[in-house]
């Protein structure tokens, strides 16, 4: 991808462990590379659709002298999110903060932390079975959305279909979620487990009735199985429910363990 580079900002400025850096300050140095697609600025030769760093500079300095961290990691943190969040076409970002005068007692030219942060790409499924169906959908999408770190960019139609496992209940309301999100797989799943409470759903029986049901089902191509979290969702490409909506807002997609895309599977599924 490609990437403009902004090298070593000096920002004398207050952060530290020690009770003299926070009040004397010191020397950083930051460096921000922003991925994007530069092809559009290329062609018409427009700042509006670039990354204007000039504007990138000035927003790092007033960020690092209006905060107090105690780490070079911390900085680097907030400012990767902040120029994710401040530049919507960047869709990563390499943050070093250098600390040239760190007070070790040392001879040392600097320490420093270089971090790398991007938007991930998520698709969830989300379900209902309870109450007014389509309002807890839309409820639920809307917690999504208040959320600073997510993004929500494609809603499919809802579809009703048939209860699956255990069949003796309503129907379902169903539908799939494309979102881009600054969290890990694991705080993704607690957004989603408090949006779900937020919504009234009390877990009692495995598949039972639930006024809002949100599964992650893809998280860019990455392949976890651990005790709390299973990606690719372990069964999304045997049900039509699933299927569906997916084909709708994302038939490119690609299942990294299965290595076919949602088009595939659902011609897969059908031939059943
Ligand atoms: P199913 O997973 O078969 O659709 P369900 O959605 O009804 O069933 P829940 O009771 O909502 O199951 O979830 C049980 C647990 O599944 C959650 O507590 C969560 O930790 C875990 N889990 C594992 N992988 C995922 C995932 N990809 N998305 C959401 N939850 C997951
Ligand atoms: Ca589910
Ligand atoms: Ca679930």
């Amino acid at each position: 991808m490609d990437y403009i580079t902004i090298q070593d900002l000096e920002v004398f400025a207050n952060h530290g462990v020690f009770e003299e850096e926070l009040n004397l300050g010191q020397k950083f140095l930051v460096s921000a590379k922003m991925f994007f697609d530069a092809s559009a600025a290329g062609r018409s030769d427009d700042l509006n659709r670039s990354v204007n760093y000039a504007e990138v500079c000035s927003d790092i300095t007033k960020w690092m002298k209006t905060n107090k961290c105690r780490l070079i990691e911390t900085i680097a943190e907030r400012l990767a999110a902040k120029l994710l969040k401040d530049y919507e076409i960047v869709r990563k970002v390499e943050v070093t903060v250098k600390k040239p005068w760190a007070p070790i007692g040392l001879p040392l030219e600097c320490v420093s932390i270089t971090i790398n942060r991007l938007w991930h790409t998520v698709y969830l499924s989300i379900g209902s079975n309870m109450g007014d169906k389509e309002k807890n959908l839309t409820d639920g999408i809307d917690i999504l959305k208040r959320n600073e770190n997510i993004r929500v960019l494609k809603v499919s139609e809802f579809v009703t279909t048939k209860p699956y496992g255990k069949t003796d209940q309503d129907d379902f309301l169903n539908g799939a979620v494309k979102l881009e999100t600054l969290l890990s797989p694991h705080e993704l799943l607690d957004v989603i487990g408090s949006a779900e409470k937020e919504m009234g759903r009390v877990r009692t029986e495995k598949w039972g009735p639930r006024t809002l049901d949100m599964d992650i089902l893809l998280y860019d191509d990455r392949v976890i199985d651990d005790d709390r979290l299973t990606i690719p969702h372990y069964d999304m490409q045997n049900r039509d429910f699933v299927l569906g909506p997916m084909k709708e807002i994302a038939p490119d997609a690609m299942h990294p363990v299965l290595n076919k895309s949602i088009y595939e599977l659902s011609l897969i599924r059908g031939r059943r």
